[in-house]
């Protein structure tokens, strides 16, 4: 029995919804505006991840979103 099983992974406070869903790494590909760049989420190959606080989304495509930035209305019909 290993009595060294010691992590700071039961801290309390708010760090559980920055784990969220699936592996932070697998969603590695930018999605940018087509206009301005700004990052408008990123996807795993299947599904786009976005990140808007308070809020994390994991939506499938299609996906449509309005840019915060310049306003461009940006689609992206599949990974
Ligand atoms: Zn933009």
């Amino acid at each position: 029995m290993n009595m060294n099983f010691r992590r700071g992974y039961h801290a309390p406070g708010d760090n559980w919804h920055n784990r969220g869903v699936g592996a932070e790494s697998a969603f590695c590909h930018d999605w940018r505006c087509q206009d301005c760049q700004r990052l408008l989420g990123k996807d795993d190959g299947a599904q786009m991840r976005i990140r808007r606080k308070p809020l994390d989304y994991v939506v499938g495509f299609p996906v449509y979103a309005t840019c915060p930035n310049c306003g461009a209305l940006n689609a992206k019909t599949k990974a």
